[in-house]
């Protein structure tokens, strides 16, 4: 990879700028490289991919915060790979974070005020609280949401059965108005219809006239495994209905995941606090450890001491990107036992004394020893 240029350097901004300066310098660099205006221009490609991911970072508290710490690596480190080509720029803002927006105002500006132009129904988010096991394994869950959709009783014409809309009789179906200001004829937007060109004379009683229903649904969700708290899952069109043809909204769920008692999880890696004898970390054996399936063996070697960590390889959570899984990472705890039988604490006697070690009741304070010589 050839060295990559600062962030803040590509987008032209001081390092403090605030997400509008941000924002607006990107515009500015995406408009100036856009490959609707410089085609087959393989420099100008270049600097819109390099704009486009360092307005990815920057525009991203987080990321921007790994940035600012510590360099392109930060950044790496989290997952963020940069673009490779034009659509991929496209289908990341223009998706994902509703940048479409931004882009259409800079390129299809004239054509958005045309109302009867088609237009992408709403995107729709909703959260779901998983189980940490659900999370590893991967699950399917039911979620309700409500959403628009096409009218049935009209066929989202928005007509009571058996009308029809009419030109409007205003604009006799243009969906402009003309009006005189002095010497000139000014031309606006229909005010009887908003620019339609059309009048719906007898509402559809369903819908009252709109074409489109609000609706309650439920919905099913694959939850794939490995799946972190905090992480936001696309369903493509389940958002609302397009309307004159546009295409559906999307619906995101957020995902939260309960804690579990035994695991907890560093990315793709399960971590496990095992308490192991210290029996068997002094003279080293074989334990038993908990996975996600059935628990395994795990060689202790002599020695262990407590806050050793082992790996389990493979025996971690599932990667989203990527094959295979993590590892289970066990760090060792030391217990003292609390309760011994008689034969036990004769044997840990035996050790003090080997090692010269005063130790139990016997050997008494000497506020005991008054205390006796006191009530004797
Ligand atoms: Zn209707
Ligand atoms: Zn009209």
């Amino acid at each position: 990879m050839a060295t990559k240029r600062d962030y803040y350097e590509v987008l032209g901004v001081p390092r403090d700028a605030d997400d509008n300066t941000i924002k607006k310098a990107y515009r500015k660099l995406a408009l100036e490289n856009h490959p609707d205006r410089r085609p087959d221009d393989p420099e100008a490609e270049e600097r819109f991919k390099e704009a486009a991911e360092a307005y990815e970072v920057l525009r991203d508290a987080e990321k921007r915060r790994l940035y600012d710490s510590y360099g392109h690596d930060g950044v790496r480190g989290s997952g963020f790979q940069g673009f490779r080509s034009y659509d991929d720029i496209f289908a990341h803002f223009g998706d994902v974070f509703g940048f479409g927006d931004v882009l259409g105002d800079l390129f299809g500006g004239g054509r958005r005020r045309d109302p009867n132009r088609p237009r992408r129904g709403e995107d729709l988010s909703t959260q779901i609280a998983i189980e940490f096991r659900e999370a590893a394994r991967g699950c399917s869950k039911e979620i309700e949401v409500e959403r628009v959709i096409d009218c049935k009783a009209c066929e989202a014409s928005g007509c009571a059965p058996g009308s029809r809309p009419e030109t409007c009789p205003t604009c006799r179906g243009t969906g402009q108005a003309s009006m005189s200001r002095g010497p000139f004829l000014m031309t606006t937007t229909c005010p009887t219809c908003q620019g339609r060109g059309r009048r719906i004379t007898k509402p559809c009683e369903e819908c009252r006239g709109a074409g489109r229903v609000r609706q309650h649904e439920t919905l099913k969700v694959e939850i794939p495994a490995g799946i972190e708290s905090g992480m936001q899952l696309r369903l493509t069109g389940k958002g609302g209905t397009g309307v004159r043809g546009g295409p559906p909204g999307d619906l995101y769920v957020g995902i939260g995941v309960h804690d579990d008692p035994v695991f907890s999880r560093g990315a793709e890696h399960l971590l496990i606090e095992l308490d192991v004898p210290f029996v068997q970390c002094a003279l080293g054996g074989e334990v038993q450890v908990p996975t996600l399936d059935e628990p395994t063996t795990l060689k202790v070697p002599a020695g262990t001491q407590a806050g050793a960590v082992f790996r389990v390889e493979g025996q971690g959570l599932a990667r989203l990107r990527g094959r295979g899984r993590g590892d289970l990472v066990v760090r060792v705890r030391i217990p003292v036992p609390t309760k011994l039988s008689s034969k036990e604490k004769a044997l840990l006697k035996d050790l003090a004394a080997e090692e010269g070690l005063a130790v139990g009741s016997g050997k008494r304070g000497l506020v005991d020893r008054i205390r006796e010589n006191l009530n004797g």
